[in-house]
């Protein structure tokens, strides 16, 4: 089959039909792709390759789904009936770690977990760490603002953004941000695109600011007999403003799935209700992690255990890591993903084990709790439509009730196109018409990422 995409040389554009389905979706599991799919998959060598694929696209109107690793979980990759997917994955250099500006700067398709290891190389450190991270790459982390478990204390990938190359909808290549430690000349074009999922323009490089590397982490551990008592713990915690790296929060049936995947035996004198896991990584961490183990045994922590071994951190790190591989295993799933004030985490957490009892399903709970950040997993059974359907009630309630506790409808995984009807329930009619006046006048004729976060 022959497409406008071809002039780029047969090097650049597969139409094989397999590969190409190959592309067409993300991780995301609620049907949102189908049809056709798309006609081609584009692989760039160099913005030029970018420049010159945008160009063609606007000139034949063809929609352009932008894709690094396929590993969102929104649908935001997931490419509609006749478009191209331009893959990043030959984007996938390291082009500057410089210690004395303390920045790197790397092309969009690098993995996130490379970046680290190359900052680490000399003695930098690049904190934002998405579950994903051995796999999703940098320019997915920044078009999607990725969170990850080190939130608590740096914050997302948006933070660490500098500077931006990115081709417009016409083929434009066109820069944004600085490389210097402040700068504020003109609207902050870079946090735009930050988060933007695709949909104003193709990210081709990206340069961000490195910290020192911080001392090695201990970790601690602590059981609790219900969901809510772990949440007064996080409460607890939260308010002591303790100097914590990570806050992270399973409940009993994502540590089930976890064990039955690893068996690494996190239940092995029986499953606790919840299983907080932190880590600090101060100077004085022992203190502040002997802090955190006081209040979790005054909110009715069951055990609490300190690990001052980086190894034995490690492996707890992973296992939180594997919380969503593993519920995968339970049958189908719809992961939620929600963030309320870190306040009102009880009340969420409550809400959820309401709705997972009103619709006799089963929702494993994991999340980042000291962000307040949760993802709750509605297991289900796809080839029964009863089931379907509970599962989208709880979908629904769920999302709702991260609304009226005063949180929104996604905390790191984007809008994409699971959410897209959602948005105008969070933002007012102002807000809308301002995010559709920047992509009109970005995308004039629509052909980025089309029906992503925004309506087509
Ligand atoms: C096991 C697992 C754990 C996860 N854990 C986390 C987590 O802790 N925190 C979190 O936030 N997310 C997490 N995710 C979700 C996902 O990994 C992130 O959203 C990630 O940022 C997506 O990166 P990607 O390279 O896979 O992007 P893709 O899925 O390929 O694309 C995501 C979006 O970014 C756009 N995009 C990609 N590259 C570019 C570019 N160069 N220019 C413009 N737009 C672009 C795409 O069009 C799409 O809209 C997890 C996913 C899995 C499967």
């Amino acid at each position: 089959m022959s497409t406008p995409f071809d002039r780029l040389g047969p090097d650049l554009v597969t139409t094989d039909p397999e590969v190409v389905a190959s592309f067409a979706r993300d991780e995301a599991a609620l049907g949102v792709a189908g049809g056709a799919g798309p006609l081609a998959v584009l692989s760039p060598r160099s913005t030029a390759d970018v420049a010159a694929a945008l160009a063609i696209a606007h000139e034949h109107r063809v929609p352009v789904v932008v894709r690094g690793a396929g590993s969102g979980l929104s649908g935001a990759a997931a490419a509609p009936d006749g478009s191209v997917v331009l893959s990043t994955r030959r984007l996938a250099r390291v082009l500057e770690v410089d210690p004395v500006e303390r920045l790197a700067v790397v092309q969009p398709g690098v993995v996130t977990g490379d970046l680290r290891a190359a900052a680490a190389e000399v003695g930098l450190f690049y904190p934002p760490d998405p579950g994903s991270v051995a796999f999703s790459t940098v320019g997915g982390n920044v078009a999607t603002n990725a969170g990850g478990m080190c939130c608590v204390k740096y914050g997302v990938t948006g933070d660490f953004v500098l500077a931006l190359e990115v081709v417009l909808a016409d083929g434009t290549v066109t820069r944004t941000g600085r490389r210097t430690a402040k700068g504020v000349a003109g609207y902050d074009l870079t946090s735009l695109l930050v988060g933007s999922e695709g949909t104003l323009g193709v990210i081709t490089e990206i340069t961000v600011r490195l910290l020192p590397a911080p001392g090695p982490a201990s970790t601690l551990v602590a059981t609790f007999p219900s969901l809510g008592a772990a949440a007064a713990a996080v409460a607890a915690v939260t308010r002591a403003g303790l100097d914590l790296s990570m806050l992270e929060v399973m409940d009993r049936t994502t540590l089930d799935a976890v064990d039955r995947l690893t068996g690494m035996g996190l239940g092995a004198d029986g499953t606790p209700a919840a299983m907080l896991l932190a880590q600090s990584d101060t100077a004085d961490a022992a203190r502040a992690l002997e802090a955190m183990a006081a209040l979790c045994r005054d909110a009715g922590a069951e055990d609490v255990v300190l690990a001052d071994d980086a190894v034995e951190g490690e492996a707890l790190l992973e296992a939180r890591r594997q919380a969503l591989p593993a519920l995968e295993r339970l049958g189908d799933w719809i992961l939620d993903d929600v963030c309320v004030p870190r306040g009102r985490v009880v009340e969420l957490l409550e809400g959820i084990e309401r709705v997972a009892a009103a619709q006799a399903l089963t929702i494993g709970v994991f999340g980042h709790a000291g962000d307040g950040n949760m993802h709750p997993t509605i297991v289900h059974d796809a080839s029964d439509p009863a089931s379907v359907a509970a599962a989208g009630r709880a979908f629904e309630a769920i999302t709702a009730l991260a609304l009226d506790l005063g949180g929104t409808i996604t905390g790191e995984h984007g809008v994409g196109r699971l959410k897209r009807d959602w948005l105008a329930r969070e933002l007012d009619p102002g807000a809308m018409a301002m995010s559709r006046a920047v992509k009109a006048a970005l995308d004039p004729r629509g052909i980025l990422n089309p029906g992503c976060v925004l309506e087509p």
